[in-house]
């Protein structure tokens, strides 16, 4: 499987780049992991629109779903011109259906609801659900395939169980919203300090800091995790990508 950085802020967008949002390559399937505010004008750079025919959604805040009702738009589109003739599967927290119901239109994309001991095969990748501690009801993504696993934390405080469900992973993407001076609990969030211990407690290989603040030098936030995590770690961007 091939992971791609589409968008990487919290919050809100910055100028031609997104929140959250990462595109999944494996045997022909493409998905995203969440579909944040400005995805829609970065996906193109990454990957064809038409070929994105499922996204799982970690939870109903914006900064993870402002741009799904854009992309059923652009999959009507799609389908009316016959591009494609797939419809669209959104995959979204069972408890938030009163939210995500407004994205199903008839033929076109279709709601499944997960529940945190589904399991999902797309792809060939095995993807298994951990509810985290955030505001929202929220859940951390573990993706296997071919004996490599790439977990991502969506939005969460620094939790125990989540440490378990992050073992040994090749890949941690993994929220840091603060810098390491900065209480993120109080806001339902990590810094790079938790995200830096959750990474070697879990005894992961590589760490992704992303849903990156909008204040400070980003730069910081890596060489304050490198004082807590033994292994690699990127600042996510645009772009950035892991395959195994
Ligand atoms: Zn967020
Ligand atoms: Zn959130």
């Amino acid at each position: 499987m091939k992971l791609t950085t589409a968008g990487f802020w919290g919050a809100f967008p910055e100028e031609n780049s997104a929140t959250s949002c990462y595109v999944v390559k494996s045997e022909g399937e493409t998905f995203l992991l969440d579909c944040g505010s400005g995805a829609m004008a970065v996906l193109p750079r990454i990957a064809d629109r038409n070929d994105i025919d499922q996204m799982i959604i970690s939870h109903r805040h914006f900064d993870h779903t402002a741009d799904i009702g854009a992309f059923v738009y652009s999959r009507a589109t799609a389908m009316g011109l016959k591009e494609t003739d797939r419809p669209l599967t959104i995959h979204a927290p069972a408890g938030e259906k009163a939210f995500f119901q407004q994205f199903e239109k008839e033929n076109i994309s279709e709601l499944k609801l997960y529940e945190t001991e589904d399991r999902l095969l797309i792809g060939g990748v095995r993807v298994t659900f951990q509810k985290t501690t955030h505001p929202a009801p929220c859940w951390a993504a573990r993706l296997e395939k071919d004996g490599k696993t790439v977990v991502y934390t969506a939005d969460t405080v620094y939790d125990e169980a989540l440490v378990s469900f992050c073992e040994k992973a090749d890949l941690l993407i993994a929220e840091c919203s603060f810098y390491e001076n900065q209480d993120a609990s109080a806001f339902g969030h990590m810094n790079s300090r938790e995200a830096a211990e959750m990474a070697e407690a879990a005894g992961v290989k590589e760490l992704w800091l992303s849903h990156l603040p909008h204040f400070g030098e980003h730069e910081q936030l890596k060489n304050e995790a490198e004082k807590y995590f033994s292994g690699k770690i990127h600042l996510a961007a645009e772009g950035l990508s892991w395959e195994g």
